[in-house]
């Protein structure tokens, strides 16, 4: 549905999706007095336990996603694999931002690095695959090592892999189980940074500042800002952001992750039409934080500074945390730093790899936010006893 007007504070706001990210846009939302519903599969989510109201169904049953959104003012998503008959449904109802099409390119590969290469962003070679020859001809053209991947539904670095030699190649395409891939010439990277962004309906755009990101079995494990790259890479990282917001018309945030490689150059990986992990740190650390940015772009109100305060970092807390602390962390030890902040998206059940909470640390120097934000993850987890 069109409709240009603002969405005012009073107002319902609905989300696709009920994860951590669903919880911190409905947090934000609240905070500026707005309504949230939320609608997944699950129940007893991260965001349904902070919403006024959850609604638990299958992203097909069209007549409840109609019902949901007949019940609210606009609908975004927080989980970009929700089916494009989901938010086509939504789009009948109600406003749904960013619309369909936004999330018809990102939530496919191969769509996404189309787009992406039809528009002039730097990406990395790449080729679809729907055969074992196809894989053999794309390692031909575009050389070994490189990295197959699934085309829809990866994430955390699921449905990927490193291909080292030819000889690898049936195994690595029997991973597929018959699923469209896409094989992509490796970017010899130096470092992985993204920028999270936002537009408006009249075209307003910010981006917040670069984001470095350090990843740990493909999971992402730190992130700091501001980046520790040259201004003007920075800047070139932002008008990309820039350029790709605007080419897909996002009404709403987006979220670009790109790699800077050895040589200087600035290539993209991958886009999020949402808020993304490594803007977990705007909460504590920027006067508007990613979630409010959300909120302020898909109502129409004026998008927020994202001006950083200071350095900062983020850690993830995966359940390992757990785990490994035996239970329970030992949360009074990570905040006997003061400066450090706790967020737990109020999940039950760790399990390794899954993402828990986050701790966010600020400091005169990038260095020593790092380093405040490992140390107090590193205290949750009590040494082991010494042997006698
Ligand atoms: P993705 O699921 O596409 O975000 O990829 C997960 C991670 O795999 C990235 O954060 C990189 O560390 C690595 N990766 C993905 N694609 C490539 C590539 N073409 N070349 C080198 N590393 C890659």
């Amino acid at each position: 549905m069109a409709d240009s007007s603002p969405i005012l504070p009073g107002a319902t706001i609905g989300i696709l999706g009920s994860g951590q990210l669903g919880r911190m846009l409905a947090i934000a939302a609240r905070t500026l007095g707005y309504r949230v519903h939320v609608y997944s599969p699950d129940a007893d989510s991260p965001a349904g336990a902070v919403a006024d109201r959850e609604v638990v169904a299958s992203y097909l049953d069209l007549d409840q996603v109609r019902e949901f959104a007949r019940g609210v003012d606009v609908v975004t998503f927080e989980f970009e694999n929700v089916p494009s008959a989901t938010s086509v449904a939504a789009a009948e109802v109600t406003r749904v931002r960013p619309d369909g099409h936004v999330l018809h390119v990102t939530q496919q590969r191969l769509r996404e690095k189309t787009f992406l290469r039809e528009g002039g962003f730097p990406v990395t070679p790449f080729r679809a695959i729907r055969s074992e020859e196809d894989l053999i001809q794309a390692t031909a053209a575009l050389g070994i090592p490189g990295v197959l991947k699934t085309a829809s539904f990866g994430y955390d670095g699921k449905g990927q892999q490193m291909i080292r030699s030819g000889d690898a190649l049936p195994e690595a395409y029997a991973m597929l189980r018959g699923a469209e891939g896409i094989y992509e010439a490796f970017v010899d990277f130096e470092k992985e940074v993204s920028v999270v962004a936002a537009r408006t309906l009249d075209g307003s755009f910010k981006a917040f500042p670069v984001f470095e990101n350090t990843h740990h079995h493909h999971i992402l494990d730190v992130t700091f800002a501001p980046a520790a790259i040259p201004g003007a890479l920075a800047r070139e990282a932002e008008e990309l952001a820039r350029g790709i917001l605007e080419a897909l018309k996002v009404v709403g945030l987006l979220t670009v992750e790109m790699f800077v490689t050895r040589d200087g150059r600035i290539v993209v990986n991958e886009l999020a039409p949402r808020t993304h992990n490594s803007g977990h740190l705007t909460i504590d650390a920027c006067v508007t934080s990613q979630f409010e940015q959300q909120v302020r772009a898909i109502c129409g109100l004026p998008l927020g500074s994202t001006e950083l305060r200071s350095p900062a970092a983020m850690s993830n807390l995966l359940g390992d945390v757990w785990i490994d602390a035996g239970g329970v962390p030992e949360w009074g030890a990570a905040l006997s730093d003061p400066g450090i902040r706790l967020h737990l998206y109020g999940k039950a059940d760790p399990r390794r790899g899954r993402k828990m909470g986050h701790l966010t640390a600020t400091g005169e120097t990038v260095a020593s936010a790092v380093e405040r934000v490992r140390q107090a993850r590193a205290r949750l987890v009590p040494p082991p006893l010494k042997p006698f």
